[in-house]
């Protein structure tokens, strides 16, 4: 898997700026996770690191845009994806270890950031769960699967969903 570390010992007291372009960051898990979800515009993210007494500031933002079937009708569409972040992040307690929601890794008191885990997890929490090519998508006929926002099927004219049907017959008592 690809992956990122930022040694923290360089960053100065005023912090500094990153910029990343390489695709792999999210390209990569993208893969590895198996997600359906296909690059689109490139990713482009930047994150401010600065000291502070016992862990780092970290913020910044990132953007692009991925290429996902609609939740209903399965239709490939371009959804942009970015977010802004801002948190305070503090060295694992263990060294060698990246524990649960920890993003610094201490070898020996060297302290380095897992800045390709900590821009994945932003990215994951920006795409949305059930992404639709438009707000009044008709889907997919559950009969005979046609793409009801293109044609229309015999089976369209139905007496309602009998599922429905249960619920418009329940008696309140
Ligand atoms: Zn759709
Ligand atoms: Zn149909």
């Amino acid at each position: 898997m690809f992956e990122l570390w930022i040694a923290l010992k360089d960053i100065p007291a005023e912090g500094r700026e990153f910029h990343f372009t390489d695709q792999s960051l999210w390209t990569g898990p993208m893969k590895e996770y198996g997600l359906q979800v296909r690059p689109g515009k490139a990713f482009e993210a930047r994150m401010f690191i600065t000291p502070q007494d016992e862990g780092f500031l970290v913020a910044g933002g990132f953007s692009g845009s991925v290429l996902v079937p609609c939740d209903r009708c399965a239709e490939e569409i371009e959804i942009p994806v970015a977010g802004e972040f801002e948190s305070f992040e503090e060295p694992c307690a263990k060294d060698d270890e990246l524990l649960g929601e920890c993003r610094i890794r201490r070898a020996k008191n060297v302290l380095d950031l897992d800045a390709s885990g900590y821009l994945w997890e932003q990215f994951m929490l920006a795409l949305p769960v059930s992404p639709l090519c438009a707000e009044e998508c008709k889907g997919l006929c559950p009969k005979c699967g046609v793409n009801r926002n293109q044609e229309t099927c015999a089976c369209a004219e139905d007496k309602g969903d009998p599922r429905l049907a249960v619920l418009r017959n329940l008696k309140l008592s």
